[in-house]
Parts: C-alpha cells; sequence; structure tokens
C-alpha cells in the first residue's frame, strides 16, 4: 500500500488527539473535543467497562471509535522509562 494513501486506523487517530481536548467529568464519563469543528464534541461514557460514544461513527457501528481510543489511551498507565545506569569512566 501507497504510505501517501494509507488511512491511519482509528487506533492511531484516537491517540493522536492530544490530552488537552479530553475532559473528565468524572471515572465513567468524559467529553472528547472534536478534531474537525472548533466548538463541537463528544461524550464518550464507561457502562459497565464497555465504552460508548455519541459520535455518528460509534452509533453507526456499535464498534471503538477514535474518541474511545483517546480516552483508552489518556487512561492507560505509562510504562515507566528504563534508564541507564552511570558507570562512573574508569
Ligand atoms: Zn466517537
Amino acid at each position: 500500500m501507497n504510505i501517501t494513501t494509507k488511512l491511519l486506523t482509528r487506533e492511531e487517530r484516537g491517540k493522536n488527539i492530544p490530552a488537552r481536548d479530553i475532559f473528565q467529568f468524572n471515572p465513567e464519563s468524559f467529553w472528547v473535543k472534536s478534531q474537525s469543528s472548533p466548538h463541537g464534541g463528544y461524550s464518550v461514557t464507561n457502562f459497565g467497562g464497555k465504552w460508548e460514544c455519541d459520535c455518528p461513527d460509534y452509533r453507526f457501528r456499535q464498534m471503538p471509535c477514535k474518541h474511545v481510543y483517546a480516552v483508552e489511551a489518556a487512561l492507560k498507565p505509562k510504562p515507566k522509562l528504563i534508564l541507564s545506569v552511570w558507570e562512573a569512566p574508569q
């Protein structure tokens, strides 16, 4: 597949949504700013472990959309970086 025509997956597009565009109301409900319209946004809610979003993509497919992936990526604990051990020069 030509690199210029490759579409990002929903998961990749979700991870590209910056953290400042994700707002948290409580542990189960979030609001993700629309990446295409300056005033829009979508509610992402956790219903007993299942994420749902009110965007057209989710409502049509009933599958995780980029907003769901964005929230999941934001909540995922970041792995700690393994730092190099300093060894004094001999
Ligand atoms: Zn969505």
